[in-house]
């Protein structure tokens, strides 16, 4: 039961466009918040200057709100509780730290980068800057007060480290993952405060958490390992702590290994919510909705990555969502992203849209394929095609040979379906079709029944040749919608021409 209405945060680094994982993180958390009635938060941690990216902050917004994930605070809406931007916060953290200074849990260390790498290789390259190591450094432990203090004062480098207790278990009940029990003798000494005077992101995501009040800490388990020293700073504080709930990875297709945007390019699918465009090298990296991908639909794709209703339901609307989730069902093992699934995701909503909606985007591929139909055919068409197709682009696909001629016939399909007493077959039902006044699919159907029984035939030795000559291949929607729709003169053209290639 959860007591006091939930605060939770999206806390991403504008480091580059969000990935999928990314945004499953702040849908999990906004469902969570929504459902309780709580506040969702977005906060923007940029305090690793050497990795953040111009345009960043904003394509995060823009994306998540083209998901329908919307904040109740945050560094584009404001909020008692800020600012929610980390580089605009930190005399603050200089604050913190230097408590910790004083009550003796924190220290300031003047290491050169080259002394640093001499203490690294005395354990093999793998030395820590941990309790064995701390007194023989160059800092405020080994120091005198007067030696630190002149070296303070003076322009030499420093960081401040976290005085790692010794010897403790530290316990934690994380919701996703149950007990973790790590021994603090295994961590080193973080450092807390940088020598670009900028906290790190441990020391700035801590004491943000409380100062915003945030009651459930909801990330990726990338951050899994960092929890025992996050804990341990609460406690170095003396503030109460979160709940924490670490989400499992996102995994690639193959089921091994984290699902990268090399995974995307290799296998023909986007990573990002929307198009990112890279503002250094101009690289543009596809996203979901440029594929064709429906707001409603990724969110849901991304809500069953992780979490499972426990029931074969699978199409859940955002209301619906916000209903059931929990977090006690979100899995511990990694999500398998399977990009099959997805499309069948948006199939789905595809086929709850409404016509008129699709037919507007149906003609304007029309366009830019240079063509143009009445809205009435567009909107017909589209109710033809709906049935097959996963994306809006997809219309065109199956109905181009409405507007423009096949300009093969399928060789495989002809190798397979077009006998010897195809032509003459085919020659016999274009005189029908020549005659025919009506050129009506009913009227139509007729005519071609008429044929195919009063000469015997079989309906696939005369459907599948006939439609071939029309569209080249042995799939599509209803043969004598197409030929009313391309018309009679369109019909015996291609007939002919399917006849004396
Ligand atoms: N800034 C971290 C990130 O980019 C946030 C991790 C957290 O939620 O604590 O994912």
């Amino acid at each position: 039961m959860i007591e006091e209405k939930p605060r939770v945060r999206f806390a991403p680094s504008p480091t580059g466009p969000l990935h999928v994982g990314g945004v499953r993180t702040a849908l999990y958390n906004y469902l969570f918040a929504r459902q309780h009635g709580g506040k969702m938060i977005l906060r923007i941690e940029d305090t690793d200057r050497t990795r953040f990216v111009e345009g960043a902050e904003q394509y995060i917004i823009d994306a998540l709100n083209w998901c329908g994930i919307d904040f109740d605070e945050g560094v584009h809406c404001g909020g008692d509780y800020g600012p929610y931007r980390q580089s605009e916060r930190k005399v603050l953290y200089v604050k913190y730290i230097e408590k910790l200074i004083d009550s003796g849990k924190a220290y300031y260390a003047f290491d050169t980068p080259e002394e640093l790498e001499e203490m690294r290789e005395r354990g093999d390259g793998n030395q820590q800057y941990d309790a064995s190591i701390r007194g023989k450094m160059k800092n405020s432990l080994t120091l005198s007060q007067q030696e630190t203090d002149r070296l303070l004062s003076s322009k030499v480098p420093y960081v401040v480290r976290f005085m790692m207790p010794p010897e403790r278990v530290v316990k934690i009940n994380d919701v996703v993952r149950g007990k973790i029990e790590v021994d603090s003798s295994t961590l080193d000494d973080k450092v807390l405060l940088k020598a670009d005077g900028m906290p790190t992101y441990h020391l700035a995501n801590v004491v943000d958490d409380h100062l915003m009040k945030i009651t459930h800490v909801i990330r990726g388990e990338e951050w899994l390992p960092s929890l025992p020293l996050h804990v341990l700073l609460y406690e170095a504080f003396g503030w109460r702590l979160p709940s924490f709930a670490h989400l499992p990875l996102l995994l690639k297709p193959e089921g091994k290994g984290k699902l990268s945007k090399r995974d995307g390019d290799r296998l023909g699918f986007p990573v990002f919510p929307t198009q990112w465009k890279d503002p250094q090298t101009g690289e543009i990296a596809m996203g979901f909705r440029e594929e064709g991908y429906l707001p409603q639909a990724f969110v849901n794709i991304l809500l069953r990555l992780g979490w499972n209703p426990g029931t074969d339901q699978e199409i859940f609307s955002m209301q619906e969502m916000i209903r059931t989730f929990n977090l006690e069902k979100v899995q511990k093992g990694g999500a398998r992203f399977d990009p099959e699934k997805a499309r069948w995701y948006n199939h789905q909503y595809i086929q709850q849209m409404d016509n008129e909606t699709l037919a507007k985007e149906y003609l304007k591929i029309l366009h830019r394929k240079g063509h143009d139909a009445p809205e009435e055919m567009a909107l017909r068409i589209t109710g033809m095609v709906k049935e097959r197709i996963n994306f809006p682009a997809e219309i065109w696909d199956q109905s181009w040979f409405l507007f423009e001629a096949p300009r093969e016939l399928d060789p495989k399909v002809m190798k397979k379906k077009w006998k010897q007493d195809t032509p003459e077959i085919i020659r016999g039902l274009r005189e029908q079709l020549a005659g025919a006044e009506n050129f009506q699919p009913g009227a139509l159907k007729e005519v071609v029944s008429d044929y195919i029984h009063s000469n015997g035939l079989g309906f696939g030795k005369v459907m599948v040749p006939l439609r071939i000559c029309l569209v080249g291949k042995a799939a599509g929607p209803d043969l004598m919608e197409i030929m009313e729709i391309i018309g009679k003169e369109e019909t015996l053209s291609r007939i002919d021409r399917a006849l004396n290639p």
